[in-house]
């Protein structure tokens, strides 16, 4: 039988990976995972790929051919492995990223030259993104009419289960022992992580069939409130390709007694939502970087980088923005209610760019996902799909008060505010001097006078067009 390579990038699993069932359908199997220094992924994902790879290299050698390491670009270290092989076909789960895309669309170029098959298939999304255009054949972008499209569409494939073995290449390829090590040192900060997360393939499920059977019944009720955990926390097994959108879909639908029913619904309209912003994403590959509405192009953002420094380190002196990025950057994770203010917080009260917010997010997240942080980003700076509009300004103490109204969350992000009565906690600058914190900074700068700044430089910028 022919030997066939499956380049493993976007789907880090044995389950449901189409190119892998393929490949094994096809003959004997090399499993390869490259550590390209292009890829550039931040330091919080390296750590969990890290971890992951582990996993997935122990059931690929279970299933009967060991994962092979290599460094180096994918686009020259793949054609040395099919020459030095002899293999006659590369399997890839298709890739919606603007330099995944390029990758493959050049990779298939090189093993055409080479007589060698290049197979693609779709994995990353519910449905791929041609399958949904609005009646006048374009992409949509604006959600809901999305949504309804994507409802309306045939249903998206059923999750495939993993080949029962592969057969293992009679030729002996080694592997590069350096190439174990992601594509840099991983940070020093994210050792803490290995405290709050188990990367694999297993403990994805897992926590999937948890949340089916705990929580999802009540997940429209809570979903909105950082204090409880009322969400999956899901997110850095799909970003990574430790599980699959459509086994958590299938899971949810299967395992409901009514699909239709709030939670559920609500659960599939969220993953609906990341749906929508890897369709975005592969329609306009300029997003990660430039905004979807180009009126924004020259938006008069502000420098600050002694205010970027403070929303970072999580020192704005507003307790919710600085608990969700003490947060993030204990966890790797944020909750999504936290999420927007935090970067409503950074591109309306400090009026900085949201590409600084995007960037740090994608190097402290361990699900990060360009394609889900482009859509959050551009929707905080009301400069993306369906966005909230640039005038809509949100009050992180009203957000605050509506969304962790005990001040639970706030106490375990932001211990220095734990002693204080639950009602201070919002606005401790407020509390009488006896009760203040101590060490808590004040505000860097008044919401209030924040809002009229940013109002006037939209109007100033509607009056010059
Ligand atoms: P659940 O509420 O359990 O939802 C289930 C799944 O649906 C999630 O795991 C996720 O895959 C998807 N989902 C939920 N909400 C959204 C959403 N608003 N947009 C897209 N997909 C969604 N999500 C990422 O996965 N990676 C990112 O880099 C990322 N960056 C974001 C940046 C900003 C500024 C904002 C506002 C949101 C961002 N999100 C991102 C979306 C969202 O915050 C997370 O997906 C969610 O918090 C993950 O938690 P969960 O798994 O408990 O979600």
């Amino acid at each position: 039988m022919s030997l066939q390579i499956v380049w493993f990038r976007e789907a880090l699993r044995t389950t449901d990976h189409p190119a892998l069932l393929a490949a094994a359908r096809a003959g004997a199997v090399l499993p390869v995972f490259v550590a390209d220094p292009e890829d550039g992924i931040g330091g919080a994902q390296a750590w969990w790929r890290d971890r992951q790879l582990a996993t997935l290299a122990d059931d690929l050698a279970r299933l009967g051919s060991p994962l092979i390491r290599r460094r180096g670009p994918a686009t020259e270290v793949l054609p040395r492995l099919v020459r030095e092989t002899g293999a006659k076909a590369l399997h890839v789960t298709r890739a919606l990223d603007p330099l995944g895309t390029q990758r493959q669309r050049d990779l298939a170029r090189i093993l055409a030259s080479l007589a060698v098959t290049f197979e693609s298939h779709d994995g990353l999304t519910l449905l791929p993104p041609e399958a949904l255009r609005t009646g006048a054949g374009q992409p949509y972008r604006v959600f809901t009419p999305f949504w309804k499209a994507l409802c309306a569409a045939s249903s998206p494939p059923r999750p495939v289960p993993a080949p029962e073995r592969l057969q293992r290449p009679l030729v002996e390829v080694t592997d590069e022992p350096e190439a174990g090590a992601m594509r840099r040192p991983l940070p020093s900060w994210t050792r803490g992580l290995a405290a709050c997360w188990e990367p694999g393939e297993a403990t994805g499920h897992e926590r999937l069939r948890r949340f089916l059977a705990e929580r999802i019944e009540r997940y429209h009720l809570d979903r909105d409130l950082p204090g409880e955990p009322g969400t999956s926390s899901l997110s850095p097994w799909l970003a990574n390709g430790a599980l699959s959108v459509r086994q958590a879909w299938w899971a949810a639908v299967d395992s409901s007694p009514s699909p239709q029913g709030e939670g559920p619904s609500t659960w599939l309209r969220e993953l609906g939502w990341r749906e929508f912003g890897w369709h975005l994403l592969h329609h306009f590959p300029h997003t990660p970087e430039s905004p979807l509405d180009s009126r924004f192009g020259d938006f008069p953002w502000r420098e600050d980088p002694a205010g970027l420094e403070a929303w970072r380190r999580g020192r704005t002196g507003y307790p919710i923005v600085d608990a969700g990025m003490r947060q993030l950057w204990e966890t790797g994770w944020m909750h999504n209610r936290v999420r927007m203010i935090v970067a409503s917080f950074l591109v309306k009260d400090l009026l900085l760019p949201w590409q600084e917010g995007a960037r740090w997010f994608l190097d402290t997240l361990v699900d990060a996902d360009p394609a889900s942080n482009t859509l959050g980003w551009q929707w905080a700076a009301g400069c993306g799909a369906d966005a909230a509009p640039f005038f809509r300004i949100f009050n992180p103490v009203t957000q605050s008060r509506k969304f962790d109204p005990d001040g639970t969350y706030l106490a375990r992000w932001v211990p220095e505010l734990a002693d204080l009565p639950p009602a201070w906690r919002h606005e401790p600058w407020l509390a009488p001097p006896l009760t203040r914190a101590g060490n808590y900074p004040l505000p860097v700068v008044d919401h209030a006078m924040a809002r009229q700044r940013a109002l006037a430089v939209l109007a100033s910028r509607k009056g010059s067009r």
